[in-house]
């Protein structure tokens, strides 16, 4: 029988709705350095869990394999002209279902299976889906990888320059998530037009920062542009590729039916929401704030002796190589999260521990500075860190140190979360 009136989950699953309630408390309650996390804003949550989800809508607008998308064709349409208004780009496909699923739309649509791509190596601070052995994007492609240099843990353009040369790949891949410098998008343009390559920037920690105008963009340099859309763009889980109008059709063909099926259109609609609120001064001030926290903090963690890959940041992110403390990244990162600050334990360049016991932690400020927090919270924050790393069995510090962050976190409440 057809079920009439319709409880709400509390009712329905209390036991799923519980989990739910816990995880809003965690997120209140800690600091989240994570440097992929964010805040989404209510209006964000709000698309994102709309009836948008109930509808399938396989294509494009006025190309659809379904009828009734009155609606959805002006919600993909309004995501598809606010991200190029934003970003200054041609065309946009937002029907990616997040980051890796766009990075591969990009290998479907330039590449045959065994043509060479390549991309900055996964322990140099790269991402898997520019060819790591262990992703199909280095499985069924050749992947020729790239690194940072021992002396500075910069990008070696050299050494790009050269397996460039060597090797002309069809894809050249300019895109990290673990590395805390700004990318000279000139010098891998040069690169790639020397050797016939498409220059793809991978933009996915950093399209709020691009957006708000606090990291050089990409765009007129890079034909194709990816990213995800949660990190610090603050909109929906989901992916999205930027590009020149040369290569519209063969993403969209790459993205559907190439890849992919029905879009997610409730994704869609937030990500419209999220364009919207990147473009108003207010997202400036924030993209700003971002990393000027950031550079603060690692002030902070540099004055109270710890280490920091390449000597600081000039992002949204901190890579913190742990080896003179004598503390590996694991139990560092373990004990920082009794303290109520969540960060994740990462391989450093040429890292001599394993990568699930590796020798650093990863350090953001988006999810923080969406909370407002500035500069004298990061200077207290670098304190707590420096604390904690100092001596991560002391489990009464531990203890104190989560009831500060706790009031620090009720001074400055998260967006998005009910309050
Ligand atoms: C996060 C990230 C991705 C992948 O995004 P998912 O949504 O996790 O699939 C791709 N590239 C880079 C550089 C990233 O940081």
């Amino acid at each position: 029988m057809t079920q009439r009136i319709d409880p709400p989950l509390s009712v329905t699953d209390p036991e799923l709705d519980a989990l739910i309630r816990a995880e809003e408390r965690r997120q209140a309650d800690t600091l989240r350095l994570i440097p992929s996390e964010n805040y989404a804003s209510r209006a964000v949550l709000e698309a994102s869990g709309s009836v948008l989800n109930n509808k399938y809508s396989e294509g494009y607008p006025h190309k659809r394999y379904y009828q009734g998308q009155v609606n959805i064709d002006a919600v993909e349409e309004l995501a598809v002209s606010r991200l190029c208004a934003l970003f200054g780009a041609d065309h946009a496909n937002v029907q990616p279902y997040s980051g890796s699923p766009a990075n591969l739309a990009v290998y479907v649509a330039f590449m045959q299976p065994g043509d060479k791509s390549m991309g900055l190596a996964l322990p140099a601070g790269g991402h898997l889906t520019h060819g790591w052995n262990v992703s199909v994007t280095g499985k069924y492609y050749q992947a020729i990888q790239y690194g940072v240099r021992q002396s500075d843990h910069l990008i070696d353009f050299d050494q790009v320059a050269a397996l460039a040369r060597e090797h002309r790949p069809k894809l050249l891949w300019a895109g990290t998530t673990a590395y805390p410098r700004v990318l000279d998008y000139d010098r891998f343009a040069e690169i790639a037009r020397e050797v016939g390559a498409i220059l793809v920037a991978d933009i996915a920690h950093i399209s709020g920062l691009v957006a708000g105008g606090a990291h050089p963009s990409p765009f007129g340099k890079a034909e194709v542009v990816t990213s995800t859309t949660h990190k610090t763009l603050r909109g929906p889980r989901g992916g999205m590729i930027l590009c020149d109008a040369a290569h519209q059709k063969r993403i969209d063909r790459a993205v559907f039916p190439g890849l992919q099926g029905g879009p997610h259109n409730s994704a869609i609609a937030a990500l419209a929401v999220a364009a919207k609120e990147a473009a108003t001064p207010a997202f400036r001030d924030y993209a700003r704030a971002v990393v000027d926290n950031a550079r603060v903090l690692a002030e902070g963690l540099l004055s109270r002796g710890i280490a920091l890959v390449t000597g600081g940041t000039d992002t949204h992110l901190i890579l913190a190589d742990l080896t003179p403390t004598g503390v590996p990244g694991k139990p560092a990162a373990v004990a920082l999260e009794k303290a109520g600050i969540v960060t994740n334990y990462n391989s450093v360049p040429f890292d001599t521990r394993g990568p699930f016991d590796p020798s650093g932690i990863r350090i953001g400020t988006p999810a923080i500075t969406s909370r407002g927090m500035g500069p004298d919270e990061m200077r207290r924050l670098a304190g707590w860190i420096a604390d904690v790393i100092e001596d991560v069995e002391d489990e009464a510090r531990l203890a104190r140190i989560a009831g500060e962050v706790k009031d620090l976190c009720d001074q400055f409440p998260a967006p998005g979360l009910p309050s």
